[in-house]
C-alpha cells in the first residue's frame, strides 16, 4: 500500500473535452472562494486531498491465472465528518479522477449539510470481463486492502459505476469478518435485508424531481404545463422522469445509450422501461418519433435533465439548447465553457451537487439506521428526504437572491462556507 502526494494530483489547464473532474472541482473552489471571505490557507488546503490510498488487488481468475489490478481510495476532507463517496469499477479509474470526484463529494455533502466529508475510490478494471465469483473475490480483497482507512466513523464507501448493492454486501461482509463484528455502517447502498435503506435506489432521481419542481415554482411556471426531456433513462433519469410525470409535468422525450424517443403529447413514463429494467426498451419503444441523443439535448422543452454521463453539454452545443432550465441529474454533464454560455443566455443550470444529492442524503439515512440498528419505513425516508432537499434548496436560493450569482456558484458558496467555517473553527493541527 502506498500513498500519493498531492503533487500527483496537480492539474494544468487544458481543452474542455479533456477537462478532468479535478480541474473542474478546483475551478469551482476558486470561483466560490472569490465570493466569500475565506482564509487563503483554508482554500489552499481544500485544493488537495488529505490522503490517497493506492493498493494492488490480486485476483485469481476462474481459469486459475493470477491478475493484479490497481485500486484507489481518495479522501478529500473530513472536517465535518467521515469521508463519504462511491467505489467504481471501470477501466479508466485513476488517482486523479478519484481525487476530483472526492472533492465533489465534499461539496455535495456540505451543501446538504450532512455530517460527512468527501471520498471516492475504485479499481481500474472492466467489470464486464469478470464472472460474478471473480467480482466477489476482487471486492473482498479490495475491502481487506482498504480495511485500515475505511469504517463507519472513518470513511464510508457506496456503489458507483460498475458496482451495486451486491458489491456493497460483499464489502461489508469482508470488513465485518475481519473486525469480528457485523458492521453494516461501513458502506451504504446495501440491500435492505442487511441494513440497506428503503428508497436509496430511487433517491437521486427523486431529488432531481424535487429540485426541478421547486425551480419551476421559483420561476412562477406551472408544473402541469411544463415539458421535460431526460437524457439517460437509467436509475437517476427514470426515477426523476416518473416522479415529475406523476406530479403533472409532461415528459416528452427520454433516451438511453442507443437513442431517444419523443412524443409531443407526453410519454407514459411507467410504460417505458429503464435500461436496467429491460435493455433496449427505450430506443425500442413505439413512440411517434425516434431521435438521436444529440437531438434530445436541443429539443424545445421547458426543462432539460441530462442524467446519463458527464460532459454532454459543451461549447459545441450550448448555443443550440432550447430548454429554459437545465437540471443536472448526472455528475458533471455541463462543461465549464457550456456553463458560461448558459449564464450569458440566461438559462439557469441547477447543479449536480444539489440536484442529485438525494443519493448521498439517503445514504446518510442508511448510516443512521445502521448505527441505531433500526430500519425506517419508505414513507419516513421519502418525507425526510423531501425536508432535507427543501432546506438545501432554500439555502442555495438565498445565495442566488442575495448575491445575484448562478445556481452553481450559489451551491458552491453554501458548501465552501460550511467547510471553511468548520476548518477555521477547528484550527490547524499542530
Ligand atoms: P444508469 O447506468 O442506471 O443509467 C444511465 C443511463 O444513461 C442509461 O439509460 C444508459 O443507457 C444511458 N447512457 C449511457 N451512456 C450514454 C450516452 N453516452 N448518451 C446517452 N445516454 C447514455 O446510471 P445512473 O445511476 O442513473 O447514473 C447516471 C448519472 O447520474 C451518472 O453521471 C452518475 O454518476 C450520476 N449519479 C448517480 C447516482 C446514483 O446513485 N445512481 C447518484 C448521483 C449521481
Amino acid at each position: 500500500m502506498s500513498q500519493l502526494t498531492s503533487k500527483d494530483a496537480d492539474a494544468t489547464e487544458t481543452d474542455e473535452s479533456s477537462e478532468s473532474a479535478l480541474m473542474t472541482a478546483r475551478r469551482q473552489l476558486k470561483r466560490a472562494a472569490a465570493h466569500i471571505d475565506v482564509d487563503d490557507g483554508v482554500v489552499e488546503r481544500l485544493k488537495h486531498p488529505t490522503k490517497v490510498q493506492r493498493v494492488s488487488v490480486p485476483l485469481k481468475r476462474d481459469d486459475g491465472e493470477l491478475e493484479v489490478f490497481t485500486g484507489f481510495r481518495a479522501q478529500h476532507d473530513d472536517v465535518r465528518g467521515p469521508y463519504k463517496g462511491g467505489l467504481r469499477y471501470h477501466p479508466e479509474v485513476n488517482a486523479e479522477e478519484c481525487i476530483g470526484l472526492s472533492m465533489w463529494m465534499t461539496w455535495k455533502c456540505a451543501v446538504m449539510d450532512l455530517p460527512f466529508g468527501g471520498g471516492k475510490g475504485g479499481i481500474a478494471v472492466d467489470p464486464k470481463r469478470l464472472s460474478n465469483e471473480e467480482k466477489e473475490r476482487l471486492t473482498r480483497r479490495f475491502a481487506e486492502e482498504l480495511r485500515d482507512v475505511v469504517g463507519p466513523k472513518q470513511d464510508v464507501p457506496a456503489p458507483d459505476m460498475g458496482t451495486d448493492a451486491q458489491t456493497m454486501a460483499w464489502f461489508m461482509d469482508a470488513y465485518s469478518m475481519q473486525r469480528g463484528e457485523t458492521t453494516p455502517g461501513v458502506v451504504t447502498g446495501k440491500p435492505p435485508v442487511i441494513g440497506g435503506s428503503y428508497g436509496r435506489e430511487e433517491a437521486p432521481g427523486r431529488s432531481v424531481a424535487i429540485v426541478t419542481r421547486e425551480a419551476i415554482d421559483y420561476y412562477d411556471w406551472n408544473l402541469d404545463e411544463t415539458t421535460v426531456a431526460v437524457q439517460g433513462y437509467g436509475s437517476v433519469g427514470a426515477n426523476a422522469a416518473r416522479a415529475l410525470d406523476e406530479w403533472g409535468a409532461d415528459v416528452l422525450a427520454v433516451s438511453d445509450v442507443d437513442g431517444a424517443i419523443f412524443d409531443p403529447r407526453g410519454l407514459d413514463t411507467k410504460g417505458v422501461m429503464a435500461h436496467d429494467e429491460r435493455p433496449g426498451m427505450v430506443s425500442g419503444y413505439e413512440a411517434p418519433q425516434q431521435l438521436s441523443n444529440e437531438e434530445l439535448l436541443e429539443l424545445d422543452v421547458d426543462v432539460l435533465i441530462p442524467a446519463a454521463v458527464g460532459n454532454v453539454l459543451t461549447a459545441n452545443n450550448a448555443d443550440d439548447v432550447e430548454a429554459d432550465l437545465i437540471v443536472e441529474g448526472a455528475n458533471g454533464p455541463t462543461t465549464f465553457a457550456a456553463d458560461s454560455i448558459f449564464e450569458r443566455r440566461d438559462i439557469p443550470v441547477i447543479p449536480d451537487i444539489l440536484a442529485n444529492a438525494g443519493g448521498v442524503t439517503v445514504s446518510y439515512f442508511e448510516w443512521l439506521q445502521d448505527i441505531n440498528r433500526r430500519q425506517w419505513t419508505l414513507d419516513r425516508v421519502n418525507n425526510e428526504l423531501e425536508s432535507e432537499m427543501l432546506k438545501a434548496w432554500s439555502a442555495v436560493r438565498d445565495e442566488v437572491e442575495t448575491r445575484g450569482v448562478t445556481w452553481r456558484d450559489a451551491a458552491y458558496i453554501v458548501a465552501l462556507n460550511r467547510v471553511a467555517t468548520a476548518k477555521g473553527t477547528r484550527g490547524l493541527w499542530p
